[in-house]
Formats: structure tokens, C-alpha cells, sequence
């Protein structure tokens, strides 16, 4: 590589040189062996990726649709707060990802079944944009119009999956009903929750959720939203936060929301604590009971933090899982 830079004209970066030498046979075809004028330079336009993945399942048609993706100083110490830097340092490593930055993604879901749409969870929201917020722009490039969604279901309260609740001050999804968990909105709205560690979340509750509780039913594990689609307890993120089965035609797939919220550090160490669970030792063991239940199954799943398009498997490695992201699965 050295060479190629020895090389280049004084003043000309590697990169140029490089790009220089991959256009060279092209130039010189063309203007036979004449310096090829530079082209004007186009402006750089930002990592490009499609934000919504449409899948079938059955009979039910499923989409993952990204509200964004925010990178950060981390995991450490937000994953593995009872471990050392260097313990999450090395397991990142291994797995070719660096220590000292990560991406959270943010992935509603929407299910179509046929009957009625489906969406599971709303996003950050308009006060979050222009970064993130980008629920509603996924769903006009899926064709679905705000009006259409039929109900929206709530995983749990944290304001990455509550703040789309509203838009403009209005109800962002003005036809929907609810499908909200008891023990959530019953922690969330109990007496005091609006002072202290909960003061945040709470207040956003009061804004956002309790307006809306008038068309709600409150859930608990075990009830469904419709045929085929049932919440399945995965408490511990927070006091009532659920998961979600969805089975159509004997294919069936996990909505595991916020069971596990990095893909590395939380699958392969579920033990280790998180600083956006509550309840850390709960976590851990939903972590490894609904993951255990999925790699046994052989089942897919979507994860609201996993990289976009959030769907994937898990198989058993060491103490944990091995995230297998999905590929053809579904298109086959
Ligand atoms: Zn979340």
C-alpha cells in the first residue's frame, strides 16, 4: 500500500490514488491515453438503506419499519453494567464490532392480517425528528395511510415506543383502538410515579397514554389482539413489558420488543445487567427463558433494538444465544 502512496502526485491522498488507478484502463480506453478530465463531484448523500421490510407469515403479511437509528458512546457501561469495560470490550471484539460506539436501532412493527393493521408500537415521535421520528415516513413508503391502522399496540411505556402516540398534539393514528398491558398502565399511573426515577417516563404516560385509555383494553399475558396473535409475559425491562406470538398457517414469529436490546451483549450475556431494565435480574431471566423458548422452536423473531430489519433467529452459544439475522426466509 505504501507503494501505491510513493507513487501518487505530491499532495493526492491514497484514496485518490487508489480511485485513480481503478480508472485509469477505463480513462485511457477512452480518450486514448489522454488525461481524462475530473467529472464534478458529487455530494456525499449518507448511508442509504431500505427502512421498511414487508414479509409474509402465514396468511398474515408482516413489516418491520425503521423510526431510525441513533449512535452513541457505549455499550459499556449501559450493557454489562455489573461487568468490567474490558469484559464487553473483548466480547465485541470477538464479534467485530467496536467498544467504544454502537447504533440503537428503533423498529415498529405492522402486522396486516387480513383484517384489520396492526401496529406494535409508535416510534420516538415528531419531537424527536429530524434524526429520529420516522414512523410515519416508513408507513407512507409502505402505502399505509396513518387513518388506515386499525389498533396500536403498546409493547410498553418507554417514550421510544410511545412517543408516535401523537402527532401534533393530536392522536396520531385517529381510527385506532388500543391494546395496552394492565400491569403497565397500572404501574405507570399509579399515585407518586410522577416524581423520582420515574418522573420522566410517567409524565409522558399522563401526556401521551391516558388520553387515550378511554379506547384501550388493557391486557395480560395469555389474551390475544386477534386470531392468532397473543401477548406472552416478558416482564422485567419494565413492570409489565410483553412480548407478542403471532402464528398464521403454522408459521409463526416473536415480537420480543425490548426483551433484549443490543444483539451481541444482551443474546450472548443475557446475564449481564442493563441500565434501561428496571428490574435487572427479571430481565435476565426473561432474557433467557423467551430466547431459550425461540432457539428451541427454531422460530424467528423481531427485536425492536436489533439492527435493522430487526428479524432473526437464535441459536444456544455458551451462557446465551448467537443472533442469526434473517435473510430469504420469508421470500421463499
Ligand atoms: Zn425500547
Amino acid at each position: 500500500m505504501s507503494q501505491m502512496n510513493d507513487s501518487a502526485p505530491k499532495g493526492v491522498g491514497r484514496r485518490a490514488a487508489l480511485s485513480a488507478l481503478a480508472a485509469a484502463p477505463v480513462a485511457a480506453a477512452l480518450t486514448l491515453g489522454a488525461p481524462a478530465p475530473a467529472r464534478a463531484a458529487a455530494p456525499k448523500a449518507g448511508p442509504a438503506r431500505g427502512l421498511v421490510r414487508r414479509f409474509e407469515l402465514g396468511a398474515f403479511e408482516v413489516a418491520t419499519l425503521s423510526d431510525g437509528m441513533r449512535a452513541g458512546e457505549g455499550p459499556h457501561p449501559i450493557f454489562g453494567q455489573n461487568v468490567s469495560a474490558e469484559e464487553v470490550a473483548a466480547l465485541l471484539e470477538a464479534n467485530f464490532l467496536p467498544a467504544g460506539r454502537f447504533v440503537n436501532g428503533f423498529t415498529p412493527t405492522l402486522v396486516n392480517t387480513g383484517a384489520e393493521l396492526i401496529l406494535f408500537d409508535t416510534g420516538l415521535g415528531e419531537g424527536a425528528r429530524p434524526a429520529m421520528g420516522g414512523l410515519r415516513a416508513r408507513l407512507a413508503e409502505a402505502g399505509v395511510t396513518p387513518e388506515q391502522i386499525d389498533v396500536v399496540v403498546l409493547t410498553h411505556m418507554h417514550p421510544d415506543h410511545i412517543g408516535g402516540l401523537t402527532e401534533g398534539g393530536a392522536p396520531a393514528f385517529p381510527n385506532a383502538r388500543y391494546v395496552i398491558g394492565a400491569a403497565e398502565y397500572d404501574f405507570w399511573t399509579a399515585p407518586g410515579r410522577d416524581s423520582g426515577p420515574t418522573e420522566r417516563v410517567a409524565r409522558l404516560v399522563q401526556e401521551k397514554v391516558v388520553p387515550l385509555a378511554e379506547r384501550a383494553r388493557f391486557v395480560k399475558p395469555g389474551d390475544a389482539v386477534a386470531p392468532g396473535i397473543e401477548a406472552v409475559a416478558a416482564f422485567g425491562h419494565t413492570p409489565g413489558h410483553m412480548a407478542w406470538h403471532l402464528e398464521s398457517e403454522g408459521r409463526r414469529l416473536m415480537l420480543c420488543a425490548d426483551a433484549c436490546n443490543h444483539y451481541v451483549v444482551s443474546l450472548q450475556r443475557p446475564d449481564w445487567h442493563v441500565r434501561y431494565d428496571m428490574d435487572k435480574e427479571a430481565a435476565a431471566a426473561t432474557r433467557k427463558s423467551l430466547f431459550g423458548m425461540i432457539a428451541a422452536d427454531r422460530i424467528p423473531f423481531v427485536g425492536y433494538h436489533m439492527p435493522f430489519p430487526a428479524v432473526g433467529f437464535v441459536e444456544p452459544l455458551g451462557e446465551g444465544f448467537r443472533f442469526v439475522p434473517a435473510t430469504y426466509q420469508f421470500d421463499v
